[in-house]
């Protein structure tokens, strides 16, 4: 085991946003940075083009819709480095507008991976992470529109400073059964699926970072959600380039070991914003 090494792990590195931040952090971070996929050839691809560049990260398998596979990387983690120091939850899927799979599969399959997969890696690996550690989730501002579009009632619930993980869960689960019942937008529900998703793993990202305020308040470790913006990848058309996306989310991985925050915030281009505040009100309105 060599646990002086300190190491940094990017969750869906194979391309887009969660490459740009591997390759970042390769040339940023003081240890080892471990690129993940979930598919072992695109991932072992991802890692010879970044050798290529004169860059050296480490691979490991990640689907972070399977168990098993989150907990092999845990073990590994464990016997390799005996714990972790950046964890960047960046993997995530989103639906085309046009795609014709019918509303509730999109909305079933969706949740699986942006808001059940994220959580069972931080379920897995948050207990790892070190003093002065730093976590990531890559959400985004489609969440905060997605919350602003939910009903009164849903909108208290997930702004609650007291909403627990279980009750969170409770209501992403309730999101997609409602879905499968024809129901969701009589139950106060928006229409984006991946907007609720992500206002899920934002809301989760409030909750982690208070259970830490709690239980390891000396440790200073820091843990936010954010939006890299709207970034062309193969999940979007967008204007900034995926380098451009990585900005924030590396930004928030190299906090200062002495930062005090930012902590338990949603992050949009390095600036931390105000909760549930609507997106088109942010000074830069284009994420
Ligand atoms: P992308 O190019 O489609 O990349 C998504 C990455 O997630 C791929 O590496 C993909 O792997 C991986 N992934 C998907 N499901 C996975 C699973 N079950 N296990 C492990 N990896 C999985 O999209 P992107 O634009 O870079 O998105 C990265 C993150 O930024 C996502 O969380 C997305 O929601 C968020 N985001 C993007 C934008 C934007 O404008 N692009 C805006 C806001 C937020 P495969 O190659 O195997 O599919």
């Amino acid at each position: 085991m060599s646990s002086n090494i300190r190491v940094a792990v990017v969750t869906g590195g194979n391309k887009g946003i969660g490459l740009a931040i591997v390759r970042d952090l390769c040339q940023q971070f003081s240890g080892d940075v471990m690129l993940t996929a979930r598919d072992v050839a695109r991932g072992q691809a991802a890692v010879q083009q970044l050798q290529a560049e004169g860059l050296s990260p480490r691979f490991h398998q990640l689907d972070i819709d399977d168990l098993r596979s989150i907990q092999a990387l845990r073990d590994f983690l464990l016997k390799e480095y005996g714990g972790l120091n950046v964890l960047v939850n960046n993997a995530g899927i989103a639906f085309k507008t046009v795609d014709p799979t019918p509303f509730h599969i999109q909305a079933e399959v969706t949740m699986k991976t942006n808001f059940l997969g994220t959580r069972n890696v931080c379920t897995e690996l948050l207990p790892l992470i070190k003093p002065q550690g730093r976590v990531v989730n890559v959400s985004s501002t489609e969440g905060v529109r997605a919350l602003n579009e939910c009903s009164p009632e849903l909108q208290q619930k997930f702004k609650s400073e007291t909403i627990t993980e279980e009750e969170l869960v409770g209501l992403m689960n309730k999101f997609v059964e409602d879905t499968k019942n024809g129901v969701h937008r009589k139950e106060g529900w928006s229409d984006s699926t991946y907007g609720v998703t992500k206002n899920g793993v934002s809301v989760l990202s409030r909750i982690y970072a208070r259970k830490l305020s709690e239980q390891r308040a000396g440790d200073k470790i820091l843990l936010n959600a954010c939006c890299p913006g709207w970034v062309r990848t193969d999940m979007t058309e967008a204007h900034k380039s995926p380098e451009e996306g990585a900005e924030t989310v590396v930004y928030l991985d190299l906090l200062l070991s002495d930062a005090e925050g930012p902590h338990g915030q949603f992050v949009s281009e390095k600036e931390v914003v105000e909760w549930g505040f609507p997106p088109e009100s942010y000074p830069w309105a284009n994420a």
